[in-house]
């Protein structure tokens, strides 16, 4: 017999199927699926209707006829934006859309970037010098840790929410550019929030800059629904926020708010933003409609906030919220074993109730957990019907294993 050694192209393909197979052992493994849009906001798999508790939409605006009216509107004229928005990209519906962003957010200038994720790669990496410190949450997203790690600067990671950790790093002597302090609004698989207004005292205490990613807060909390920083009245004392318009506000694309020169230091420097196109138009009028609805119209936060008292009410009645679990659109319920999550996930979804099992590497080993993301137009019935159903799971669940 005569062998012959794989070729590179092989080798490849198996290493990559191989790793494929340790993921589907470790109850890691995920697949594509398609789920489309109900008109009550319910999503339909498999010729099945699932309540959705997965998604980010918090306000219900992603379908809101307002929305598709704007963005049909727009669309008329043209499709795609042809050109990054310094070339020629940028028309008035993305200038009308950055007013309005900055107008909302009671900020000078509003930027737009093309995804959240792009904004805060681009961000981080313009304004973090080589010689700067930024220290991070622990918790933060994936996309503020590879915005802080690519720009260069020395990196520095403290515990969730440990403050007292990060003053000791903060106290060392420093004689380099500029120390920033980088964190998630909210936390986006906790649903707990920053302790905004201890991380600004630290900050003022030896001279260094915070920036906020705003991305589940925005539309959520607050009195006007600016975010965290409004919740906790820290607006002012912040260097910058960073957003999303694809969350509460329904569309995509991400933004900055600050003064004007940032804004336009940020055009001139930050890469996602000089070398991507722009935004296609209809999206930008769409998530113009948005931030006019979220300024219009709080009854869909009180809505979304009433679920949200109803559910935690209801868990907790039920003996499933955690003490620590903070008031949020966002309940995690920690389950530990990726196995255990994936089992009760599908034991929902059977039932009509579609959660999100978030496992490693998106949250740390021994922690994997049902996240349940509530939004504004879900009914109080299918609610009410949710808990029992888990309540039953989990019990059941809880019988077997012992
Ligand atoms: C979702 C999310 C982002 C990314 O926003 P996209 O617009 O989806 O790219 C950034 N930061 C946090 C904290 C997020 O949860």
């Amino acid at each position: 017999m005569t062998f012959r050694a794989l070729s590179a192209l092989e080798q490849w393909q198996d290493s990559i199927q191989a790793d494929l197979q340790q993921l589907e052992v470790g109850n890691l493994r995920r697949y594509r699926r398609a789920f489309e849009l109900l008109p009550d906001g319910s999503l339909l798999s498999d010729g099945q209707r699932l309540v959705n508790l997965s998604g980010n939409d918090y306000l219900g605006l992603s379908y809101e006829p307002r929305l598709i009216a704007a963005a049909t509107k727009a669309m008329e004229s043209t499709v795609g934006a042809r050109a990054s928005a310094l070339v020629s990209g940028r028309s008035h519906w993305h200038a009308r859309l950055e007013k309005t962003i900055a107008e909302f957010e009671g900020c000078e200038d509003a930027l737009v970037f093309p995804t959240g994720v792009a904004a805060n790669v681009g961000v981080l990496t313009a304004l973090i010098g080589e010689n700067d410190i930024v220290y991070c949450d622990r918790l933060n997203h994936a996309s503020l840790v590879d915005g802080c790690r690519q720009s260069g600067g020395r990196f520095r990671i403290y515990h969730h929410h440990d403050l007292s950790s990060l003053k000791r790093q903060l106290m060392q002597p420093f004689d380099g550019g500029r120390r920033w302090i980088v964190t998630d609004g909210v936390f986006s698989m906790d649903g707990d929030i920053a302790p905004l207004r201890e991380l600004c005292e630290l900050a003022e205490a030896y001279d260094a800059l915070v920036v906020v990613d705003e991305a589940h807060g925005t539309g959520v909390f607050g009195e006007r629904g600016r975010g965290v920083c409004e919740f906790l009245d820290v607006e002012d004392r912040v260097a910058l926020k960073i957003g999303t318009l694809s969350k509460a506000i329904g569309a995509l694309g991400g933004f900055v708010t600050g003064r004007r020169v940032l804004c336009e230091y940020l055009l001139n420097h930050a890469r996602t933003q000089i070398y991507s196109t722009a935004l296609p138009p209809a999206i930008c009028a769409a998530a113009t409609t948005a931030i006019e609805i979220i300024g219009q119209e709080p009854e869909r936060r009180q809505r979304l906030w009433q679920r949200v008292d109803f559910v935690r009410e209801r868990m907790n009645s039920l003996g499933l919220l955690s003490e620590k679990s903070f008031r949020s659109p966002i309940l995690s319920l920690v389950l530990g074993e990726p196995a255990h999550v994936m089992d009760v996930a599908r034991q929902l979804e059977a039932e009509g109730f579609l959660v999100a099992a978030i496992r490693p590497p998106t949250v740390p080993r021994g922690t994997s957990r049902l996240r349940l993301s509530l939004h504004s137009e879900l009914s109080i019935s299918d609610l009410e019907q949710l808990s029992q159903v888990l309540a039953r799971i989990l019990s059941n669940g809880s019988e077997g294993a012992n």
